[in-house]
């Protein structure tokens, strides 16, 4: 049997014909740049989102860019983020001049730990540094713990930009100033949201895409801006930004898919049950496999939450790029995410020093599985399988 990673085939297959009626549209109008799909796009996202505002860019990494460079970030700025993230993250900080200051992950989420933000806040105000914003991700599809990095940005009075780009349609506790619990979507709660519509996130393009939410409605205009060179109006430029627009033959598709989507999410998170189960079954549970947590699980109220949307599906073994290369010559996709922590990266050499334990030990331990909504339930009996015949192979004396 072959299992794939990913395989875009049956959800582009059941949509192709609308998918071809719609580029056609496109194509027919002579209207390339923006235009009323794009704006349309861009509503309703923001609705999903529960955001007030979006705007279609040209990519996830763009959406971090052209944020960086609305909010005025440069040189002489630090940005604090993780270093257990996709490059992307950080290449929009450096890129503008400004410079990333890594906080550790907490170990069962992978997303930012909140006590090491409270940390670095505090020694990076003591050192007078000009902290411009807080960038948690919400990696894999799950939430970062936005209630605690949200009080500290209040306290510390510092801007967070969410790197939502694989959390579309996620959502988190966040408790308000009567200690109310209100679940909130990713995207809505920091000063901009950046989506990415790269085909193998949740909600994916034809090609590149991305998208930026906002609730603030002077910011909105200042990106809107940022989007097409700083200019408004028309050849008049306050400031320099760039071309990052998104392309209406990406928005068509987009709209057609956005659809579908939470039935998606739901698909992905049923195999995650059968993941559960089946890996409870062969007694692999806990040791040597470690599924992945449910972060806010001991929130009132967490049982009608849907909040993880399963971008990945994330294991962490012993013997991890041993199973890897057993699985690959069993045909079973699997991938690594991501094999190196961004301080450790050869362009970022003044980092290579810094120590974040707990996100190394991540990038050393950790596998994604397939879950892509179409995988079935024998596919998923055969990875599980699979690493089991691995696991009573290494046993052996
Ligand atoms: C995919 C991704 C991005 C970049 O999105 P692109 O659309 O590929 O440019 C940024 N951050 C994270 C965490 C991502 O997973």
């Amino acid at each position: 049997m072959n299992v794939p990673l990913l395989d875009l085939g049956p959800q582009i297959k059941t949509l192709r014909n609308d998918i071809i009626q719609a580029v056609t549209k496109v194509i027919d109008s002579t209207q390339y740049i923006l235009g009323p799909e794009v704006t349309s796009l861009e509503r309703d996202v923001a609705a999903y989102c529960q955001a007030d505002f979006g705007i279609g860019v040209s990519s996830g990494t763009d959406a971090l860019v052209m944020t960086m460079m609305a909010m005025g970030i440069g040189p002489g700025d630090k940005v604090l983020t993780t270093p257990y993230t996709f490059f992307a993250t950080i290449g929009a900080v450096l890129r503008v001049g400004a410079k990333p200051v890594f906080v550790d992950i907490d170990q069962e989420s992978f997303n930012m730990d909140p006590a090491a933000l409270e940390d670095a806040l505090w020694q990076e105000r003591n050192a007078n540094s000009r902290i411009r914003a807080i960038l948690p991700i919400h990696l894999f599809g799950q939430c970062a713990d936005m209630d605690r990095i949200l009080k500290l940005a209040r306290k510390y009075e510092v801007p967070v930009v969410e790197d939502a780009a694989q959390a579309i349609g996620a959502c988190c506790p966040v408790t308000d100033d009567q200690g109310n619990i209100e679940w909130k979507k990713a995207g809505s709660m920091g000063l901009t949201g950046c989506f990415s519509f790269f085909p193998s996130k949740n909600l994916g393009g034809i090609g590149d895409g991305g998208l930026v939410t906002t609730n603030d409605e002077e910011f909105v205009e200042i990106l809107r801006s940022c989007r097409n060179h700083g200019a408004n109006p028309k050849y008049y430029h306050s400031r320099v930004g760039g071309n990052f627009r998104l392309d209406p033959v990406q928005a068509v598709v987009l709209t057609i898919k956005l659809r579908h989507l939470e039935q998606w999410h739901d698909m992905r998170r049923a195999n995650s049950r059968i993941y559960r189960k089946l890996f409870m079954d062969k007694g692999l549970f806990h040791a040597p496999v470690e599924l992945p947590v449910e972060s806010f699980a001991d929130v009132p109220g967490a049982e009608e939450q849907n909040h993880h949307i399963y971008n990945q599906f994330i294991i962490r073994v012993p013997d991890r790029d041993a199973l890897r290369s057993y699985l690959h010559a069993h045909s079973i996709g699997c991938e690594i995410y991501y094999p190196l922590c961004l301080h450790q990266q050869e362009c970022v050499k003044d980092y290579n020093d810094q120590v974040f334990p707990v996100a190394e030990k991540a990038a050393r331990e950790t596998l994604a599985l397939p879950i892509y909504p179409e995988l079935t339930e024998e596919q998923i009996s055969f990875v599980v399988d699979t690493i089991a015949s691995f696991y009573a192979s290494i046993s052996l004396p």
